[in-house]
């Protein structure tokens, strides 16, 4: 291991993050950013254009974070900066319906196949907290399932990650979430069907609905096992529950469909986020007919937003969309294959314990020879490790997310000189994770 924790300074950030600590609690406005998990300066970033990002010291990284996955196409598309430009020209909020909104619900629509309606939010937490309400709601039920380790959002039921096991009334996990709040989640480990099964027969005719990430990627990459889906999906049904299936992060991203696209299995209501916006605040849910029905101003559900559906942000997730046809996911698929590739070799030529775990493009690594199948796998990992490797990584112009419970993104515009920059930065990295 490196002794060198941090091996170059970045004063102009360091000036930027003190600034933000006198007027924004902790120094930034979403807490993973303030590098609290590896230690450091995070990185202020003043532009990013392809695969690059450029900080306020005017040093250049290649990113894989893609802002935490939206940006698919690289950073600056063009056409995608051209409909940004296009729509802003025209007004930028009216507070009416407009057809960029109808057109990209159009656009999901046409994509998703168990998405029959759609209502447009304005982030995911906004999704995932509106569907939870809408299955309440529906099934008149109150109680929801969720997986620890799995992140849907800062929503205040669902904030509730901790307990395992068997019908585990979850305690709130952070402060100034109310044991009323969290009292109605129902928090069990992942990957284990006979836990949910166990869960439905402590509760019978209480049960909502059962949320999970699609695929998880917020305790690292953790794909579910053959089977764990369709099993979550049958168990919903035999019990009148819905099944949700949380597609912020790999809904457009892991194929056209999303996660949909990859496993088939049909959820009852789905939410979306991140690469929906191109890179602009845009998220949505929907699913079946016959639930969204109950939505106001058509049912009784309410629900609703000043800023849904805004032009700019609907403008940009539809350029974005349009150009994701299969061709471009060929292209994130091998690229992201061709990084993967380049990480196990490195770590496995420094005798490092690694799994490296994927679903489709979306990838992250664990120190840790174990294959990690839930949130308890994941924290047994050697996240020190991950420190002195992010640490590496960061001076040699590399931008991982920072922190071990995080899936990596790449994009379109990963070409062969970013992924060149990350092999010639990989040896360092992998010497200082051993
Ligand atoms: N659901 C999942 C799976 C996510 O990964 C996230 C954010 O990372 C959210 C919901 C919340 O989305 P947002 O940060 O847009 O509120």
């Amino acid at each position: 291991m490196s002794e060198l924790a941090y091996p170059y300074e970045a004063p102009a950030s360091q000036a930027l993050f003190d600034r933000a600590a006198a007027v924004t609690p902790g120094g930034v406005n979403s807490p993973v950013r303030a590098f609290r998990a590896v230690g450091g300066t995070p990185r202020f970033m003043v532009s990013g254009k392809g695969p690059y990002l450029t900080d306020a010291d005017g040093r250049e990284y290649v990113d894989l974070v893609c802002s935490w996955g939206p940006m698919i196409l690289g950073h600056s598309h063009p056409e995608v900066i051209a409909a940004v430009q296009d729509a802003v020209a025209r007004g930028t909020s009216f507070g009416t319906p407009g057809e960029g909104e109808v057109a990209l619900a159009e656009e999901i629509v046409a994509r998703v196949e168990p998405v029959e309606q759609v209502r447009l939010v304005s982030s995911g937490t906004e999704a995932t907290m509106s569907a939870i309400r809408l299955a309440r709601g529906f099934t008149r039920r109150s109680k929801v399932i969720k997986f620890a380790g799995c992140y849907h959002g800062h929503v205040d039921s669902l904030l509730a990650a901790a307990g395992s096991g068997v019908a585990t009334f979850a305690l709130p996990d952070t402060p100034g979430v109310t044991g009323a709040q969290a009292g109605d989640t129902i928090v069990l480990p992942y990957n284990d069907l006979d836990a949910v099964r166990a869960a439905f027969a402590a509760h019978p005719g209480e049960i909502a609905c059962v949320i999970t990430e699609a695929s998880p990627g917020n305790m690292g990459v953790v794909p579910p096992a053959d089977g764990f889906n369709q099993g979550l999906k049958d168990l919903c049904a035999e019990n009148g529950a819905l099944y949700i299936s949380d597609e912020v992060m790999t809904g457009f991203r892991t194929s056209r469909a999303g996660w949909f696209g990859v496993d088939g299995v049909r959820p009852d209501l789905m939410t979306f986020g991140k690469v929906m916006g191109g890179g602009f605040p845009a998220a949505a849910f929907g699913g079946r007919a016959d639930v969204m029905a109950h939505l106001a101003p058509a049912g009784p559900v309410y629900q609703a937003g000043t800023l849904s559906g805004n032009p700019v942000a609907t403008a940009a997730g539809l350029a974005q969309l349009r150009l994701l046809d299969d061709a471009a996911y060929d292209k994130v698929d091998a690229v992201s294959a061709q990084i993967q590739g380049l990480v196990t070799e490195a770590l496995t030529k420094e005798g490092v314990a690694h799994t490296l775990q994927n679903a489709s493009n979306m990838f992250s690594v664990f120190f840790t020879d174990r294959p990690v199948r839930n949130y308890e796998d994941a924290k047994a990992q050697e996240s020190f490790r991950f420190t002195a490797f992010f640490h590496s990584l960061l001076a040699g112009g590399v931008y991982l997310p920072p922190s071990s419970f995080e899936s990596w993104f790449v994009s379109t515009a990963h070409d062969e000189r970013a992924v060149q920059r990350i092999a010639d930065a990989l040896p360092a990295a992998a010497r200082a994770a051993a």
